[in-house]
């Protein structure tokens, strides 16, 4: 099926990966024969790898620059410390040249062959190709089921809600990379930015394997607060919510008032509770406490956007050439 609004060039095209990478020394090797075997036929594809060293600690840096005196599709951006992914898939972004864009993880979690079957996709006219995963099999339990709250309640609260099983895995037309290289925000929940942008999207299928080598980096609590960026950073229905909430606890505590008044009424002054007095002070003290949390959270977000600081720094970009 074509797409109706016209399809792209069916001759040449330049494609960069971007490929964020922390401590990952023992991956590389592994992800660049994997690229070799998919690309090598492909004459019609112009391949560039920009990887992201997102302050890695052990030779990572090393073994890329050492790949590249053989690889003039390398080039490297070596950030000045851990950015951590999401600043490292900026940047990244920021220098790729290619006519489409592809994030990819260097643990073959994301299969390169599925980027042919993206780029036939993107022949047909699409802007944008999400990867998207058949099965989370590979994932523990909790991790499947705290993601699929997650989706669940960000895309009720959400403007624009995220496809549900898809990572920053997917192919980008120069267009959709120009316009997120528009987005001025300092704090980038780059599955947010991706789905916010637009543009023609389809998607193809494909089954995520486990990592070949190495350990994942994102343990429980650096999820947990991913969500919490991924929801603050698209919606301010947490801050309304306090409204409402408010006005229903004061609603239930004036009937109770009427009640007692009523009741001391009718049957004069009765031994007050105390367990029912501090339930309700408890009660209403941890509610105010959650809702200064919740202000707290989002006055932070604007203090940090509020510096304008660089999302990443590099120490320095290394070309083939040079
Ligand atoms: N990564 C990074 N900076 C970080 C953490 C991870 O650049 O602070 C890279 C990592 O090297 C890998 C990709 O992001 O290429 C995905 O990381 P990982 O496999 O640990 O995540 P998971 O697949 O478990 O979500
Ligand atoms: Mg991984």
């Amino acid at each position: 099926m074509t797409h109706p609004h016209g399809t792209h060039n069916a001759g040449q095209v330049t494609l960069s990966l971007v490929i964020p990478v922390f401590n990952e020394e023992d991956s590389l090797d592994g992800f660049l024969a994997r690229i070799q075997q998919v690309f090598q036929h492909e004459v019609l594809i112009d391949l560039e790898l920009v990887f992201v060293n997102d302050g890695s600690s052990d030779a990572t840096l090393e073994r890329l620059l050492q790949r590249q005196q053989s690889d003039a599709r390398l080039r490297i951006v070596d950030l000045s410390r851990n950015f951590g992914k999401e600043a490292a898939l900026s940047a990244g972004l920021q220098i790729a040249t290619g006519q489409i864009v592809v994030p990819i993880d260097v643990d073959l979690q994301d299969p390169p062959e599925v980027i042919l079957a993206m780029i036939a996709r993107w022949r047909e006219g699409y802007e944008v190709v999400l990867g998207h995963r058949v099965s989370r099999r590979s994932d523990t339990w909790a991790k499947q089921t705290s993601a699929h709250w997650f989706y669940r309640l960000h895309n009720k609260i959400a403007e624009q809600p995220l496809p549900e099983n898809v990572g920053d895995f997917r192919l980008m037309d120069r267009c959709v990379v120009d316009a997120l290289l528009t987005l001025p925000e300092s704090r980038r929940f780059m599955k947010g930015l991706f789905a916010w942008v637009g543009f023609r999207t389809t998607h193809v299928d494909y089954e995520r394997p486990e990592r070949l080598t190495g350990q994942s980096k994102f343990n429980g609590w650096r999820l947990w607060n991913f969500a919490l960026e991924g929801i603050t950073s698209f919606s301010t229905e947490p801050l309304r919510v306090w409204t409402y909430l408010g006005a229903c606890v004061s609603l239930v505590s004036f009937a109770f008032a009427m009640f007692i008044v009523v009741r001391t009424l009718i049957h004069g002054v009765d031994m007050p509770g105390y367990a029912s007095l501090m339930v309700a002070v408890t009660f209403l003290g941890g509610l105010q406490l959650i809702g200064i949390g919740v202000l707290g959270e989002y006055l932070g977000r604007t203090y940090i956007e509020s510096k304008r600081r660089p999302v990443f720094l590099v120490r320095r970009v290394y070309d083939p050439k040079d």
